[in-house]
């Protein structure tokens, strides 16, 4: 073990207690103190005339006291007067004991550092930090001072010492932090050394350019995220290199099970959806378990290729798992699976949460002997009791919540079988490319480019909320010549019972507006079994008129309907609209959506309101939702991999993210042996966890 890889408590002055705080910062090991970096410089470096002071200038002065009086404003407070041949200046403390007092004596040489503020006497610094001199010529600092984030009771020159005692660590064995990224690469990707990056940016020259600093775009904090950026990805491609070692059961393409499925199918597969499927076919054959993400705007089509996957799983004997990130969309994954292959003799089954008793006690028996063919539900499924027979392929929908780790927990349903099932993700949600290489570089990536044909494009107005009336006529007429609408309340209310009361009363008031039509509810906090009740009553038009909250944004298929009001529109995310407003414009139709908002509208949430009406391209949606909002919003991710970086930020340092995959690519023929290690400092126990699987 080297130096830096010391627990902090080697360091002098550290005991529990400090190293207690220091964890907190998440720092454990004398490196981690490395790599701890600063908010914000001082300058320290200079001394500055008084006269050239400006307020808000932090500063370096050095004086003569001239006088320090106790004095009685509004506060008491100690005024020291202090001038340097230039001008003067009062410092101010509020807090003081008489020995400070006493030690302001007149002619006494004091260097002080603080923020120039106005204040009565003109300029004066409130609570400077000071030094009494005893020799004028006392150096000042020779680097820049950092500013380090720092938590409660550890104050800055307590964690600046200590980071300075790292940073000797460092100067006596550089070699103890080994720089993984080769000389080599780092001259073509125009790198700094780790070394250099690291010791500058705790201890930059005078001259440092402060501006590029203070927007972390200097070449020595960009040298560091993309060294974490890569970390990332190096941490993803190990985990798919671990799980593409595993065997996989090679399937047979089921042509003619997926034939018969076809023949009975009302239409006809797009281009997009075949080329998919075949990606999809060349990946099952193969005997290493498939490892890959299918992306397609709402509408695209997605479910209908799960099912070709499935059948191929089929006809090789095997069991398919398809898990949906809620229990109305599993639910309703469910109803398509059966009606498809249910007429074909193969056994479809449910699992959820919810279910309980004697019904889950069958049906986990059902998929442990194999009689359940095709298994749908939650994450209940990948729970530790639920045991496969010979599962083939898992389907998980709606990628952004299932993360890195599940997908490693995954290879062990498949054990009973003795291979490690194969993996078709599916997600709606449109990952720009750049982002996708890396939020994403343990899968392959499908893209259904194509939407059926026949589609209207949903035609988006924005209307605000006083002209609700004119919104609730539009619903009558709509619903009176046959079609059907969705009301969606995006609520206010911080707890899921209040937005559930709210959505009841939105509920009530449409139905006094609209006597004559059918209306139901869907919340979060119904039973499982009524939600599913009242989106089959939508779903074979009993109900004219659905008031909904956001859990009907994914997946819901109802080509009836054609208008959908979302209230408020303003608090969601583009994305979360994008998918929303998919739900309608899925008949032949033309549809409608109208966002009801509440006036006045921030500039910026109007810019977001025009490009939901300006375009129905998921893709640019997506792309001007992260520019709007970043990536750990749109890409939920904390289940991505990606969460929780050091120094990296995914929005900030996207342009990163291109050359990120190209020394990724080079540093993996390079110096492959760099990566595991590299993984290890910016990852730490999360590639452990990696390494157990
Ligand atoms: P998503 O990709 O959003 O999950 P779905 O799989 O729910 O989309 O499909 C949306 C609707 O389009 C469904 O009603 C589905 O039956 C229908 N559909 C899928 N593929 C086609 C196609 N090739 N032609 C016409 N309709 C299709
Ligand atoms: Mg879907």
């Amino acid at each position: 073990m080297n130096e830096l890889e010391q627990d902090v408590r080697a360091l002098k002055g550290v005991g529990e207690a400090l190293a207690v705080k220091l964890a907190r910062l998440r720092i454990s090991q004398v490196a981690d103190l490395l790599f701890h970096l600063p908010l914000r410089y001082q300058d320290r470096t200079r001394i500055t005339p008084i006269t050239t002071l400006r307020s808000g200038d932090e500063a370096v002065v050095e004086g003569d006291v001239a006088a320090a009086d106790i004095v009685k404003g509004r506060r008491r407070s100690l005024l020291v007067r202090l001038k340097d041949g230039s001008g003067i200046l009062s410092l101010r403390f509020f807090h003081f004991s008489p020995a400070q007092h006493q030690q302001f004596r007149p002619g006494v040489r004091v260097r002080c550092f603080g923020e120039a503020r106005a204040g009565a006497t003109g300029l004066e610094l409130y609570h400077p930090e000071y030094r009494v001199l005893s020799d004028s010529d006392a150096p000042v600092e020779d680097h820049l001072t950092p500013i380090y984030p720092t938590t409660e009771g550890l104050n800055q020159a307590r964690l600046r010492g200590l980071i300075g005692q790292a940073l000797d660590c460092l100067d006596a064995s550089p070699e103890a932090l080994p720089d993984w990224i080769p000389e080599t690469l780092r001259q073509r990707f125009d790198l700094p050394a780790l070394y250099d990056a690291l010791t500058y940016l705790h201890r930059p020259p005078p001259d440092a350019d402060l501006a590029s600093l203070a927007d972390t775009r200097h070449p020595t904090q960009r040298r560091l995220a993309l060294e974490e950026l890569l970390a990332h990805q190096l941490s993803l491609r190990q985990v798919r290199l671990k799980i593409r070692s595993d065997a996989a059961p090679a399937l047979p393409s089921g042509r003619n099970l997926q034939a018969t499925f076809l023949t009975r199918l009302p239409f006809s597969l797009t281009g997009a959806q075949r080329r998919v499927l075949d990606e999809i076919a060349g990946d099952l054959a193969c005997r290493s378990p498939m490892l890959r993400l299918v992306q397609g705007d709402v509408g695209s089509g997605k479910t209908v290729v799960a099912a070709m996957a499935a059948l191929s799983a089929l006809a090789g004997g095997f069991q398919v798992a398809l898990m949906a990130p809620t229990e109305i969309l599993a639910e309703q994954h469910y109803r398509s699976f059966q009606e498809w292959l249910d007429p074909m003799g193969i056994d479809v089954a449910w699992l959820a949460g919810k279910l309980k008793g004697k019904a889950r006690l069958d049906t986990k028996t059902a998929i442990g002997d194999g009689r359940a063919q095709v298994v749908v539900g939650t994450h209940a499924l990948f729970q530790d009791d639920v045991h496969f027979h010979r599962l083939g392929l898992a389907i998980i929908d709606e990628q952004h919540r299932f993360g890195v780790h599940q997908r490693l927990a995954l290879r062990e349903k498949g054990e009973a079988g003795g291979f490690t099932p194969h993996q078709l993700v599916m997600t709606a949600t449109p990952i720009p490319r750049t982002l996708a290489m890396s939020a994403y570089a343990d899968l392959d990536i499908s893209v259904i480019d194509e939407l059926p044909p026949g589609r209207t494009p949903v035609k988006t107005v924005a209307i605000p909320d006083e002209r609700r009336p004119e919104v609730v006529d539009r619903i009558r007429q709509a619903c009176t010549e046959g079609r059907q609408a969705y009301w969606v309340c995006t609520l206010i209310e911080e707890s899921e019972a209040l937005q559930c009361q709210a959505a009841e009363a939105t509920r009530d008031s449409l139905g006094d507006a609209l006597p004559e039509l059918a209306i139901g509810l869907v919340h979060g906090r119904m039973k499982a079994t009524e939600k599913a009740e009242v989106m089959e009553a939508f779903k074979v038009g009993e109900l004219d008129l659905l008031v909904a909250t956001t859990v009907i944004e994914v997946g819901v298929d109802v080509p009836n309907a054609s208008l959908m009001i979302i209230e408020n529109p303003e608090r969601l995310g583009l994305s979360q609209l994008h998918q929303l407003r998919g739900r309608v414009g899925r008949g032949d139709t033309e549809s409608f959506c109208v966002l009801l908002y509440h006036p006045p509208l921030s500039a910026h949430s109007r810019e977001r309101l025009g490009v939901m009406r300006d375009t129905s391209d998921g893709f640019r949606i997506a792309e001007k939702d992260l520019e709007l909002r970043g990536p750990g919003e749109v890409l939920g991710t904390r289940q991505t991999g990606l969460a929780q970086m050091k120094i990296a930020d995914l929005e900030r340092d996207r342009d990163l993210l291109d050359r990120v995959t190209l020394l990724a690519k080079s540093l993996l023929e390079l110096a492959p042996e760099a990566s595991t290690p590299l993984i290890h400092r910016w990852l730490g126990e999360e590639a452990g966890r990696y390494g157990q699987v």
